[in-house]
């Protein structure tokens, strides 16, 4: 029987910046969790997809110089690029791990934990943890829907895919959310036949429909998409055999599911805690002190499905851990404009608030990047670009984009937003020629055309050759 003031449940990134928080403030922490691995982002999750990217970005980059006068045609070593993959992961996830390692050393519970009262924990090894207060830091993991479960051994996720030897043959990717389309556009640039499906409409986790459109028109040039479709599995030998709609069906060596990574809380027990559990069994929580009810218990991170990103669980980790250590003194936390990024090429991103078609309170200003002087000067002419604005004063309230280098707009319009700047303000601002961000630029002149806003009378309106 072990006490303690806060208990700390799962050593990921929201549970680390917990850590982080309390380590101070004399309170007595134990942190437990079964592995103590490091983060699902440097182990599974962000750092091996974009090293896979970055292996496909090559690949393509060679295939595609044509269009330049310059040929190279790639000879893609799958096993080499798989290694590279788990070499720069392991050591990106050996930083975690020591990092890890340093700030748990005597507070280190390695056990699974789950509830067994408000403020007790029962261990996998059999110890019980009496804590003050709880933070919930569980993260997220893959799930396989029904019909794959049975062909699990031909089937990938997140947790799997990075350990391949060498690149299959054929992949099917289900779900083209994040994760499914950075990793269906990757394997097909390295050569793999790669096929897409997803039973919803939009893909990348995008909600404007044409921004949505217009990045499946760009990924269709390379890889088939198949939306609005429920593809059903067989087991064909060794390979699965797909059937959706009228195409006929098609037979692929593996499966990656990626069809949504729910909350990791369906093994703590969270009835034994009294607290109030939405539809999905998740505690219903402060999003701005993250407190669940009015328990010192605290939901950081993926395991409160609200921003699964990682720069969200490192903030959440942080509120939950400061607010842990003055319960019950509670700080409302100010958070971040939302900004999510797919890291496809063109990148996807969505920024702050997207209103509803039609909305009556907004305005829309577009930028279309299939005809973009630098984005056409680097063949990378694809994608849309919208920016949202009230439509009494023009200030910028949210964007959607599929842009070439969309990463950096994404930035620089999250932090335009969060600093509550008007589409004439940004518009006030320099613009280097030739550049995706002059992109911007049509899509900050339609919001001020459309809210009657002044545009400084020293700016030229003008297009340079190619903006
Ligand atoms: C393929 C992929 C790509 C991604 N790419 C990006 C990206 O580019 N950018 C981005 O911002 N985000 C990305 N993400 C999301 C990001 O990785 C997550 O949002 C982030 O890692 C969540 O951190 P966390 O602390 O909530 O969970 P985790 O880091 O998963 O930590 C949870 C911890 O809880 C432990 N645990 C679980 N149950 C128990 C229990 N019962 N008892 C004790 N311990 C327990 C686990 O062992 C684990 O250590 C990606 C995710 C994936 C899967």
């Amino acid at each position: 029987m072990l006490s303690c003031d806060v208990a700390i449940i799962g050593a990921g990134t929201a549970g680390m910046a917990a850590l982080r928080k309390l380590k101070d403030t004399g309170l007595q922490v134990l942190m437990i969790d079964p592995e103590f691995r490091g983060t699902t982002c440097a182990n599974t999750g962000c750092m091996p997809s974009k090293l896979i990217i970055a292996a496909a970005e090559a690949a393509h980059m060679a295939r595609s110089a044509t269009v330049f006068g310059v040929e190279a045609e790639p000879r893609i070593d799958g096993a080499a690029v798989m290694a590279r993959v788990r070499k720069l992961r392991d050591e990106f996830a050996s930083g975690t791990q020591n990092t890890l390692m340093d700030m748990t050393d005597g507070i280190r519970l390695q056990s699974r934990a789950r509830f067994i009262g408000p403020n007790q924990l029962q261990l996998d090894d059999g110890r019980q943890v009496t804590a003050q207060r709880i933070i919930i830091a569980t993260g997220s993991d893959p799930m396989l829907p029904g019909p794959y479960q049975a062909l699990s051994d031909l089937c990938l996720t997140n947790e799997t895919v990075f350990e391949i030897p060498d690149l299959p043959r054929s992949l099917a990717v289900i779900g083209a959310g994040p994760i499914g389309v950075e990793l269906a556009q990757s394997f097909a640039r390295l050569g793999v036949d790669v096929a897409l499906f997803d039973t919803g409409s939009t893909v990348a986790g995008l909600s404007d429909r044409a921004v949505s459109d217009a990045l499946a028109d760009a990924l269709r040039l390379e890889f088939p998409v198949h939306l609005d479709v429920t593809p059903e599995p067989r087991r064909a030998g060794d390979q699965v055999e797909l059937s959706w709609g009228t195409d006929p069906s098609k037979r692929f060596d593996r499966v990656l599911v990626a069809t949504g990574r729910p909350p990791n809380l369906d093994g703590l027990d969270l009835e034994t805690t009294g607290l109030q559990l939405d539809d999905h069994g998740t505690p219903v929580f402060d999003p701005e002190t993250l407190q669940c009810g009015d328990a010192p218990i605290f939901l950081a991170g993926d395991a409160n499905a609200a921003r699964p990103l990682l720069h969200e669980a490192s903030s959440e980790g942080a509120i939950a851990g400061a607010n842990a250590a003055s319960w019950p003194d509670l700080g409302d936390a100010t958070r971040m404009e939302p900004l999510a990024i797919t890291f496809t090429r063109p990148n996807a991103a969505t920024i702050g608030q997207v209103p509803q078609p039609g909305c009556a309170t907004t305005v829309t200003g577009s930028a279309d990047y299939t005809d973009q002087g630098r984005a056409k000067v680097e063949a990378r002419a694809h994608g849309l670009l919208r920016i949202y604005a009230d439509r009494h004063k023009g200030r910028i309230l949210g964007a959607s984009l599929a842009a070439p280098d969309g990463e950096h707009l994404a930035h620089l319009l999250a932090w335009a937003i969060s600093a509550g700047m008007t589409a004439s303000q940004m518009l006030d601002l320099p613009f280097y020629h030739p550049t995706v961000e002059e992109g911007l630029k049509s899509a900050l002149r339609d919001i001020c055309k459309a809210t009657a806003s002044p545009v400084t009378w020293s700016r030229d309106n003008g297009q340079p050759s190619g903006a």
